[in-house]
């Protein structure tokens, strides 16, 4: 499929069998697929949410035969890897039956099933989603001072704390993700490192991104890998390991503990990106960063799927530099929340 004219790849590509068929211009691979199933969320954390979040109307939303038919067709194209997201994944009704129903994918190549989730609803849920079959969680959690979280996310943090413990007795793999913002959550590296060394679960620092309301991000409120690293390095021993595709950095503390970085920001990894992002309402967006997606809406109603794989593979190739092109946020309306992280 490489193709050094740029042009989409012809008819003759589009057969099911050919197992490199999700690839862009630039020779990125793609394997992993994030799926938004709600822009709706409980929280309101400082560096997602709009402060008047306007929602996707509910006639918008895709139903879940319609979110089964692009995974299905999406692993189909070479996808091994879905990642269920949100807005808040966990307020979308019938988010287990959907894990139960992905399940049948996996005869056709799907290896993981994952959810981000911010955890408040997640201690009752936590058996029924290991049950269901999912295969690992990431958590948000920014703060572990119950004022500051509040104050971060507009949300008490006992039940994300709860959610955590659920989830580890149902035996899910977790990971933890923390954006860093500077004057707001840094005081708290340690604190959050710490407590996530001791109980054994692989933390990650995200660093802030300019995908929130228009004109609120700045520079000065990101907290870059460097500098998060030289104060860890005061209290462990740090071992930087060798990048993967995945988009974090993992440092090994003393020896075993992996302590990761995401560091769009300072040290772009779009070279090595190898994942496509569809919105609650059906925008097919190739890259976090791209100014609009294409609506795959009505072509998933449709019962013919050439037109729909077509549009997917079109819009895989056209797939944009990325971040490290521009360095600047987005000319759009949508933000994080809807798009899933
Ligand atoms: N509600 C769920 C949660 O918070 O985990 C899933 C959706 S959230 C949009 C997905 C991820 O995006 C979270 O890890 C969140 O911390 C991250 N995120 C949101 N806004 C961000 C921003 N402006 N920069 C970097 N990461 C961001
Ligand atoms: Fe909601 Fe997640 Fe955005 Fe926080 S990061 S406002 S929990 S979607």
């Amino acid at each position: 499929m490489s193709n050094s004219t740029g042009s989409i790849p012809n008819d003759q590509h589009l057969s099911l069998n050919d197992p490199l068929k999700l690839v862009d211009q630039y020779q990125r691979h793609k394997t992993k697929l994030r799926i938004s199933l709600t822009d709706r969320c409980n929280f309101r954390c400082l560096y997602c949410m709009p402060e008047h979040p306007v929602w996707l109307n509910k006639k918008e939303i895709l139903t879940f035969a319609q979110l089964y038919k692009f995974c299905r067709v999406m692993v189909q194209l070479g996808i091994t890897h879905i990642r269920l997201t949100g807005g808040e994944p966990l307020m979308r009704q019938g988010v287990v039956e959907f894990i139960q129903h992905l399940q049948q994918l996996r005869a056709l190549g799907l290896q993981r099933i994952s959810m981000t989730s911010n955890a408040f609803y997640l201690a009752p849920l936590a058996h029924a989603l290991k049950q269901a079959g999912l295969d690992d969680l990431n958590i948000s959690l920014d703060s572990l001072d119950a004022d500051h979280f509040l104050h971060m996310t507009h949300k008490a943090l006992q039940p994300v704390l709860a959610g955590i413990s659920a989830a580890l007795e149902a035996n899910i793999a977790l990971k933890l993700n923390c954006v860093l913002l500077k004057g707001e959550n840094d005081q708290e590296i340690l604190n959050l490192v710490h407590w996530a060394y001791l109980q054994q679960i692989p933390l990650r620092f995200i660093e802030y991104m300019p995908l929130d309301a228009p004109q609120h991000w700045q520079r000065e409120k990101v907290v870059d890998e460097d500098d998060i690293i030289a104060l860890v390095s005061q209290h462990y021993h740090v071992e930087k390991q060798q990048r993967q595709h995945d988009p974090a950095t993992i440092y090994l503390l003393n020896q075993h503990y992996p302590l990761g970085i995401i560091s769009t920001i300072s040290k772009p990894f779009c070279l090595s990106c190898n994942r496509l992002r569809l919105t609650a309402n059906g925008e097919f967006l190739s890259c976090l960063f791209s100014n609009q997606g294409g609506s795959l809406s009505d072509l998933l109603r449709e019962p013919d799927e050439q037109a729909l794989i077509q549009t997917i593979l079109s819009s895989v190739w056209h797939k944009p530099a990325g971040y490290i092109a521009h360095q600047a946020a987005p000319q759009r309306k949508i933000t994080m929340h809807n798009i899933g992280g």
